[in-house]
C-alpha cells in the first residue's frame, strides 16, 4: 500500500512539477479553453484517499466552496461505486444473488459505457472478471498468485453477457458473478469532477492516481505539461512531456500494481481469457481524451490486447495514445495532434 500511495504522489508531482515554466503553444483548430474567472493566481490544493488511490487536486481561482463541494462528491462518487462500501450501488449488485437491482444514474452510465467497451474490445475489457481480480489480492493488498484450480473456478464466472441493464436501471447479474469497475470508474469520476470545476476555475489539475484531468490554464496563460513516466526509469522519470489543455491524459501501466514471485513480475490488469496478468511488449498505454472514462477504459484495454492490437483499436475507434514497450519503444498514434516532447 505505501508503495501504492508512494507512485501515486511521485505521479502527481510530475504532474504539477511540469506546471511551472512553459510556453504557451498555439492551438490551432481548437476553440480554446471554456470561459473561466478572471486568471489571478490564486491556487488551492487538497488531497484525500478515495478509489484505492491517492487523489490530489490543485485549483486555480476556483469559486469559494468549490474544493469542499469536489471533496464531497468525491465521497459520493465512493459511496455509490466501491465494490467494498456495505450498500454501494456495485456492492448491492455483487450480492443481489441473481435478482435485479436499480441503480443511480451514475452507476448506470458507467455500466453502459463498460459494456460498450466489452463488446468493441472482444471480451478484453471485462468488469465481470472481479472473482478473477480479488483472488490476485492487487486491490486489498493480499497479493498472491492464485493456483490454476482457483483460477479456473473463477474463470468461470466472467462473462460480460450476462449482465443484464434493463429499462429504469434495473441491472441484474447471475448469482455467484461479481463486477469490479477498477478499469473504469476514476475515469468517470474524473469527467464529473472536470465538469464541476469547468467555468468555476480559471485553471485546474485533478489526479485521481493516473488518471489526470486538466482544466482551464496556468495561472501564467500557458498549457499543462504532464509528463509520461518512464517505465524503465524510477518513479519519477518522464519518458516524455505532453502539453496539453482541457483534456484528460490517463495511462495504464504494468508497474503501478504488482509483485514478484520467483522472479516473474505479476501485475494487475488480467487478461479475461486466461486469468493471468496480461503477457505481452507493451509497459504502458496513454490515452488522451476528452473522455476520461472513456481513456480509462481505453488504457487497460491496449495493456491486455498488446501493442499491435491495441494500435487497431485505436484507430478503429478513434483515440489519441502513447505506448511504451519492454524494450524501450516509443509508439505515437497516427496524426497525434498534441504536442509531445520525448525527453533525452
Ligand atoms: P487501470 O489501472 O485503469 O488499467 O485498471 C486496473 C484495474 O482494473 C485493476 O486493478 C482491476 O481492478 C481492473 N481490471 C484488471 N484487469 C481488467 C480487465 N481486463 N478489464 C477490466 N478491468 C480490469
Ligand atoms: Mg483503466
Amino acid at each position: 500500500m505505501k508503495k501504492r500511495i508512494f507512485t501515486y504522489l511521485l505521479i502527481l508531482c510530475t504532474a504539477l512539477f511540469c506546471l511551472g515554466g512553459c510556453a504557451e503553444k498555439s492551438r490551432e483548430g481548437d476553440n480554446g479553453p471554456a470561459p473561466s474567472p478572471e486568471r489571478k493566481g490564486v491556487s488551492t490544493s487538497n488531497t484525500g484517499f478515495f478509489f484505492d488511490t491517492v487523489v490530489t487536486l490543485r485549483l486555480y481561482d476556483a469559486r469559494d466552496g468549490l474544493m469542499d463541494e469536489i471533496m464531497s462528491a468525491c465521497g459520493r462518487y465512493e459511496a455509490l461505486l466501491s465494490k467494498t462500501v456495505e450498500g454501494s450501488d456495485v456492492w448491492r449488485i455483487n450480492h443481489a444473488d441473481g435478482q435485479p437491482v436499480q441503480v443511480s444514474e451514475e452507476t448506470w452510465q458507467i455500466l453502459q459505457s463498460a459494456k460498450h467497451f466489452y463488446e468493441i474490445s472482444d471480451g478484453a475489457f471485462s468488469i465481470t472478471l472481479a472473482p478473477v481480480i480479488a483472488l490476485w489480492g492487487f486491490t486489498d493488498g493480499s497479493e498472491r498468485m492464485p493456483t490454476d484450480e482457483e483460477r479456473l473456478t473463477a474463470l468461470a464466472l466472467v462473462d460480460d453477457s450476462q449482465l443484464k441493464l434493463e429499462g429504469d436501471r434495473m441491472v441484474s447479474l447471475p448469482a455467484g458473478m461479481s463486477i469490479d469497475l477498477g478499469g473504469i470508474a476514476k475515469g468517470y469520476i474524473a469527467d464529473k469532477i472536470a465538469e464541476m470545476s469547468e467555468g468555476n476555475v480559471s485553471g485546474a489539475v485533478l489526479n485521481f492516481g493516473g488518471n489526470v484531468y486538466v482544466v482551464g490554464l496556468k495561472p501564467d496563460g500557458s498549457e499543462y505539461r504532464i509528463g509520461i513516466r518512464d517505465p524503465q526509469g524510477t518513479e519519477n522519470d518522464s519518458k516524455a512531456i505532453l502539453t496539453v489543455h482541457d483534456t484528460s491524459v490517463v495511462t495504464s501501466g504494468i508497474y503501478e500494481r504488482y509483485f514478484i514471485k520467483d522472479g516473474v513480475w505479476y501485475h494487475h490488469i488480467l487478461d479475461p481469457k486466461t486469468g493471468m496478468p496480461a503477457e505481452n511488449e507493451l509497459m504502458s498505454a496513454t490515452i488522451v481524451s476528452k473522455s476520461s472514462m472513456e481513456a480509462d477504459a481505453m488504457a487497460t484495454i491496449c495493456i491486455v490486447l498488446g501493442a499491435e492490437r491495441a494500435q487497431e483499436i485505436l484507430k478503429a475507434q478513434g483515440f489519441d495514445a502513447v505506448l511504451l514497450t519492454k524494450d524501450n519503444q516509443s509508439i505515437v498514434t497516427d496524426a497525434f495532434p498534441y504536442q509531445i516532447h520525448f525527453v533525452q
